[in-house]
C-alpha cells in the first residue's frame, strides 16, 4: 500500500480562530436546566413549523437535537442517510445539525433549498487537513487513478472526485471498482482508508488525513478494559486507528454500529466512537450496557472525552437564535459556488444510486428467501 507524506494541520493555531478546537470548545453551549431545555425546544418546534422548515441531525450532536429531529418529521442519522432525506425531503428550508461538510453537500443535492445550521464554523478535522488545492496538485500527479474521497471534505475536493463515500458504503464502493481493475486515489481518512485497502485488496494511495477524536482511542488501553468486561463486544468505527479496529467484534458506520447494538446478542458493549452515538444506542437497545472507549492512558487526567468538539457547537439556543432571524438574515445560511456544486454533485449522485441498488438487490434477495420459506414443504401436487 503507497502512502504520501502530507503535513500535519494545526488544530489549534492561533490565528485560525474559527477552526481551532478550543475556540470551538469555548463556543460550546452552555448546559441548560430541565425548564430551558423543555422552553427552547417547544420554542424550535413552533418555529420549524411555521417557517416550513426540517431538522436534519447528525449521531453526533446534542441529544436534544437527535430528539427533536425525529420528533418534528426530520431525521436523525448518519451522513450517507442526512445527504438522501436531504435530498428528497419536499421542504425548502433544511436545518443541518452537523458539520459544515453535511451542509455544504446537502446544498450540493439540492441547490434549490436554503441551507442553514447553527454555527457555520462547525468543521471537521478531515475537511481542514485536506485543501482543495493540495488536493488537486495530488490527483493532478495520479492520473491514473480513480479519485475516491470521504464524505468529510469541501465541496471543492468533492468536485475534484469521481466518487465520493461514506463509512457506510465506502467499503463496497472500493471492492466494486477493484473488481473493475481500477487503481484507487483515497482522501483524507488515513484510518479508514487503510481498513478498505486491508479488506478489499485494492491498489490505493491514501493521504494521510484523520479525525481528531477517532484518532485518539487506544488500543493497549482498550484491551485493559476488555480484560475488565470479557464479555463486552467492542463496537468500533473505522476512523480509529488500525490497533483499535483490531480488537473489534464489529466494524462500521455509525448506523451499522447502533445496528450491530441491537442485534448482537451481548448486553455489555465498548464503543469507540464518539460518544454522541450513545444517546440513540441506549434508546435503540435498552437495557444494554454501553461503556466509552478509552481515549488516553492511565496517566492521563481524561480517560475519555470522546467527543467532537465542532459537532459540539450545535446546541438548543444557537438553533432557537437561526430559526428566529432566518428571514431577515443570511448569517446562518450554506453557499457553495454553483460551479463548484455542479461537479461536485457528479461524485455525491453516483454514491447514492450504488447505495440505492445496494439497498434493492438486498431486498429482492431478501423477499427471494421470504418467498422460499413460503414454498417451503411444498412438492407437486
Ligand atoms: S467526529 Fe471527527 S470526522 Fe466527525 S466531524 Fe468531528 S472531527 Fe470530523
Amino acid at each position: 500500500m503507497q502512502t504520501i507524506e502530507i503535513k500535519p494541520v494545526e488544530y489549534e493555531h492561533p490565528q485560525d480562530g474559527a477552526s481551532c478546537t478550543a475556540r470551538a470548545w469555548a463556543r460550546t453551549p452552555a448546559p441548560l436546566t430541565a425548564e430551558q431545555r423543555s422552553s427552547l425546544k417547544a420554542r424550535i418546534k413552533q418555529l420549524l413549523k411555521e417557517k416550513q422548515a426540517v431538522l436534519v441531525s447528525h449521531y453526533y450532536v446534542d441529544a436534544d437535537l437527535q430528539d427533536l429531529a425525529e420528533e418534528t418529521g426530520g431525521c436523525v442519522s448518519d451522513s450517507l442517510e442526512m445527504a438522501r432525506f436531504g435530498r428528497d425531503h419536499s421542504a425548502k428550508t433544511l436545518i443541518v445539525a452537523g458539520v459544515r461538510f453535511m451542509g455544504e453537500t446537502a446544498k450540493i443535492l439540492s441547490p434549490e433549498k436554503r441551507i442553514l445550521m447553527p454555527d457555520l464554523d462547525a468543521t471537521c478535522s478531515l475537511d481542514l487537513g485536506c485543501p482543495a488545492d493540495e488536493f488537486t496538485a495530488f490527483c493532478d500527479a495520479h492520473p491514473d487513478r480513480t479519485v475516491v474521497v470521504y464524505a468529510n471534505t469541501s465541496a471543492a475536493v468533492k468536485a475534484r472526485a469521481d466518487w465520493m463515500v461514506t463509512s457506510s458504503i465506502g467499503l463496497d464502493i472500493v471492492a466494486h471498482l477493484h473488481a473493475q481493475g481500477k487503481k484507487i486515489l483515497w482522501a483524507p481518512d488515513k484510518h479508514l482508508g487503510s481498513y478498505i485497502q486491508k479488506k478489499t485488496g485494492a491498489d490505493m494511495l491514501l493521504w494521510q488525513g484523520s479525525c481528531l477524536v477517532h484518532d485518539e482511542f487506544k488500543g493497549v488501553e482498550l484491551e485493559l478494559l476488555k480484560a475488565q468486561y470479557p464479555e463486552a463486544k467492542i463496537l468500533v468505527h473505522p476512523e480509529s486507528p488500525a490497533n483499535v479496529v483490531a480488537l473489534a467484534d464489529v466494524v462500521g458506520s455509525t448506523t451499522q454500529i447502533i445496528d450491530a447494538a441491537v442485534n448482537l446478542p451481548a448486553d455489555t458493549f465498548i464503543v469507540a466512537t464518539d460518544n454522541g452515538i450513545l444517546h440513540k444506542m441506549r434508546a435503540a437497545a435498552p437495557g444494554k450496557r454501553f461503556i466509552e472507549a478509552p481515549t488516553a492512558g492511565n496517566s492521563a487526567t481524561c480517560k475519555s472525552c470522546a467527543h467532537c468538539p465542532w459537532m459540539a457547537m450545535n446546541g438548543l439556543q444557537n438553533l432557537v437564535d437561526l430559526l428566529e432571524n432566518m428571514d431577515n438574515s443570511s448569517a446562518n445560511e450554506i453557499h457553495v459556488d454553483p460551479a463548484i456544486g455542479q461537479k461536485a454533485v457528479t461524485s455525491i449522485t453516483r454514491m447514492l444510486d450504488f447505495a440505492a441498488a445496494k439497498k434493492a438487490r438486498v431486498q429482492a434477495s431478501a423477499d427471494l428467501a421470504q418467498e422460499g420459506k413460503l414454498f417451503d414443504g411444498i412438492g407437486p401436487a
